[in-house]
C-alpha cells in the first residue's frame, strides 16, 4: 500500500510540498486547508499533471481535516508567513492559534504518524504541537536546517563556482537572524572553505544566508517557498526511505548542546523511526557562543508563547 502523506495548509509552501512528493513518488498526499475550493483545486490540477510527469501517486484536496486520517507523515504549512519589514516573530500570536487548534486534532487523527512543522516561528512552532500534542519527541520535528543550509550552500556555490553538490555545511541554532552557520564544517569537495576564500567573503556569505529568509520576503512580497518545500521533500523521503540521512531539523533537545527542553535546529539522523540520533558537534568556545545567544533568542520567544497558552 502506498504511503499516505498529509499537508496541512495548501498555500505556497504546502502546494510546493505536495507536487515534490508525488513527483518523487514518494507517497498518495492529502492536501487540506480552511479555505474551500482551494486544496480542491490544487489536488485535482497536480493529480492531471500525472499522466504527463508519469507518477501514480495521488492527491486528494479537502476542507475536512479528518481526512488526514491515518497518515503516515504529516506536513504542517499552514498559518501566516512574513511580508516585508516582519520578522518570523511578529507571526507568534496569530499562528499560535492555529497550531493550538491543529495539534490535538493531528494527535486525534494520526496518532502514530511522524509529524513535520513549517509554520514560523518554526521552533516555537514546533514546541507548540508538541506541547498541545503531546508527540513522542523522535516523531516530532521542525524544518529549517536544511533550508537555511542549502542557502549557505547556494551563495557559496556563487562565489566559487563549483557544484552545489560540492559543497557540504552545516547551520545550527533556531530559525532566525542568529542561526549558526559553522563554517569549520563548511567544505567544499572536503576542502574547509577558510582555504578557498578570504573571511571578509565567508562573513558577507554567512549574513546573507542570515538574512536569506528576509531577501526573499523583500523581493516577493511574501516568504519563499520553492526552497523549503524541497527541504520538508528532503525529510520526508529521508523518513520514508529510512535513508538515515544525518540533516539538519529542529529537534528537542534535552541536555543536548547544553540545552534543556526547547526545540532547536541540530544535525539528526533521519529514517523509518523518525529522528533516531541527535548527532552532538564538539563545538569551539566561540560556535557555543553563538549558539547560546540562539538560544536566549527561542528562549524568550517560548516564555511568550507562554503566555499565550
Ligand atoms: P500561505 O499564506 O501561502 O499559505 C498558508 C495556508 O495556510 C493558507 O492557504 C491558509 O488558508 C492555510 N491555513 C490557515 N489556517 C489553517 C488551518 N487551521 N488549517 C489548514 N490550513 C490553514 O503561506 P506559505 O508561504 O505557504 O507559508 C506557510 C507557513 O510556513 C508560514 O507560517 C511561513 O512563515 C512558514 N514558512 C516556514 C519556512 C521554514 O523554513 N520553516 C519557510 C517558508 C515558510
Amino acid at each position: 500500500m502506498a504511503n499516505k502523506i498529509a499537508v496541512i495548509g495548501a498555500g505556497h509552501v504546502g502546494e510546493m510540498t505536495a507536487c515534490h512528493l508525488v513527483m518523487k513518488n514518494l507517497g498518495d498526499v492529502v492536501l487540506t486547508d480552511i479555505v474551500e475550493g482551494i486544496p480542491q483545486g490544487k489536488a485535482l490540477d497536480m493529480w492531471e499533471q500525472a499522466p504527463v510527469e508519469g507518477y501514480d501517486c495521488f492527491l486528494t484536496g479537502t476542507i475536512n481535516l479528518a481526512d488526514i486520517k491515518g497518515s503516515d507523515i504529516v506536513v504542517v504549512t499552514a498559518g501566516v508567513p512574513r511580508k516585508p519589514g516582519m520578522s518570523r516573530d511578529d507571526l507568534l500570536s496569530v499562528n499560535y492559534k492555529i497550531m493550538a487548534e491543529l495539534a490535538p486534532k493531528i494527535t486525534e487523527y494520526c496518532p502514530d504518524s511522524i509529524l513535520i512543522i513549517v509554520s514560523n516561528p518554526l521552533d516555537i512552532m514546533v514546541a507548540t504541537a508538541n506541547k498541545l500534542g503531546g508527540f513522542p519527541k523522535e516523531r516530532i520535528m521542525g524544518m529549517a536546517g536544511i533550508l537555511d543550509t542549502a542557502r549557505f550552500r547556494s551563495f557559496i556555490a556563487m562565489e566559487l563556482d563549483v557544484s552545489v553538490e560540492s559543497i557540504q555545511a552545516m547551520v545550527l541554532g533556531g530559525h532566525g537572524d542568529s542561526m549558526v552557520p559553522i563554517t569549520r564544517f563548511t567544505t567544499v569537495a572536503g576542502v574547509p572553505i577558510g582555504e578557498l576564500m578570504p573571511q571578509d567573503r565567508i562573513d558577507a556569505i554567512v549574513e546573507r544566508t542570515r538574512m536569506g529568509g528576509g531577501e526573499i520576503v523583500k523581493l516577493l512580497g511574501t516568504s519563499a517557498y520553492y526552497a523549503p518545500a524541497a527541504a520538508v521533500v528532503e525529510m520526508v523521503e529521508s523518513i520514508l526511505l529510512d535513508k538515515k540521512k544525518i540533516l539538519p531539523c529542529a529537534a528537542l533537545l534535552e541536555g543536548e548542546y547544553g540545552v534543556e527542553g526547547i526545540f532547536m535546529g541540530v544535525p539528526v539522523k533521519l529514517g523509518a523511526k523518525g529522528i533516531e540520533q541527535i548527532i552532538e558537534l564538539k563545538l569551539e568556545a566561540e560556535e557555543q557562543a553563538m549558539l547560546d545567544k540562539s538560544v536566549e533568542h527561542v528562549k524568550r520567544l517560548m516564555d511568550e508563547m507562554e503566555k499565550l497558552a
